[in-house]
């Protein structure tokens, strides 16, 4: 922890990494999600949103039958590759006049992006990892898209680049998974993490503070058990509903903490028990305020982000004080 800050943030961890300002490029590849296109379920998570285009997600399906489906797969990943090296450009771009000397990871953000045949996906990082201003690599994915041949590209990539993969867990109680449709159990990642860890992978995983039905010990029982394990980050959210969701169909009223102060105060209890050694990625929503419904104060980031620092000042405590 430095600065003052009573948690290890990731910019910090990444400053001291790269010796400077280290910016994540979100990148969008074109993947979707099997909790959409029917393999796992459809319509997706009852939180999500449904961001992403997909479009490599399309060639692969619609084409798989067809006869020239390889030729035109090809075309549709060089187009895709294309894409990813012109968003990268374009964000360096926005950037570089108020930070030129950055540092810039790129970061495969938008849906399932190890949800492709593993060659398809060296293809898609390479376009990224063979940009020079490139310094290394973000993989956001399901614990149930990393099949052998995925773990091992992942393996090689992380042998010569800065990369670290994020898991969507959500929440270890298998009963509000399932409520919440997400397809796939506390199981399931345990073991996609056990498999990234053997491979020296570092691992971010996700967890939503808020899910309808749970309480906040069920959170902080969610939290404590991810952090038995030699985590690289851990990004905490608050739970938002968002339009174009199930939730925002079937909950639209549903509001996970009564104030900014609650949840500030919840933040505080899962940050003293988390070691000190994993970085935090997040301790806010994320979502655009065209897109949310609840809690109407979450998009208020900066301002829910200086309470939970003022708070934890006040009271004294810090990151894995509980542990002590
Ligand atoms: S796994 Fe992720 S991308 Fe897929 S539906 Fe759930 S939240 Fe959305």
């Amino acid at each position: 922890m430095q600065g003052g800050t009573r948690f290890n943030s990731i910019s910090d961890e990444l400053k001291r990494h790269f010796g400077r300002k280290t910016i994540k490029l979100g990148i969008d590849a074109g993947f979707t999600c099997p909790n959409r296109d029917g393999t796992c379920g459809y319509g997706g998570c009852a939180f999500c949103s449904g961001g992403g285009s997909g479009e490599l997600a399309a060639h692969l399906s619609v084409l798989s039958d067809a006869e020239n489906a390889g030729a035109e797969l090809a075309v549709a990943v060089s187009a895709l590759t294309e894409q990813i090296s012109s968003s990268i450009s374009e964000q360096i771009a926005l950037m570089s006049d108020k930070w030129p000397d950055a540092a810039y990871l790129a970061y495969f953000q938008s849906h399932t992006n190890t949800y492709a045949p593993a060659e398809t996906l060296r293809t898609l990082y390479n376009a990224a990892l063979d940009d020079p201003r490139i310094e290394g690599i973000v993989i956001a994915t399901r614990p149930d898209c990393l099949p052998p041949d995925v773990l091992d590209l992942l393996s090689e990539i992380n042998q010569g680049h800065y990369m670290w993969v994020e898991l969507g867990l959500q929440t270890v109680h298998d009963e509000i998974s399932e409520a919440m449709g997400i397809g796939y159990t506390y199981e399931t990642y345990e073991r996609a993490v056990d498999e990234l860890l053997s491979r020296g992978i570092r691992v971010v995983t996700h967890l939503i503070l808020g899910l309808p039905g749970e309480t906040q010990d069920m959170m902080l029982e969610s939290v404590r058990k991810v952090c038995e394990r030699p985590l690289f980050g851990i990004k905490l959210h608050l739970m938002n509903i968002v339009r174009t969701s199930r939730l925002a169909e079937t909950m639209p009223d549903y509001v996970p903490f009564a104030s900014i102060e609650e949840y500030v105060g919840l933040v505080i209890r899962c940050l003293e028990i988390i070691p000190p050694e994993i970085t935090i990625h997040r301790l806010t929503g994320d979502v655009p305020r065209r897109l949310l419904i609840s809690p109407e104060w979450s998009y208020r980031k900066r301002t829910i982000l200086n309470a939970i620092n003022r708070e934890l000042a006040e009271r004294g405590t810090f990151q894995g004080a509980a542990l002590l």
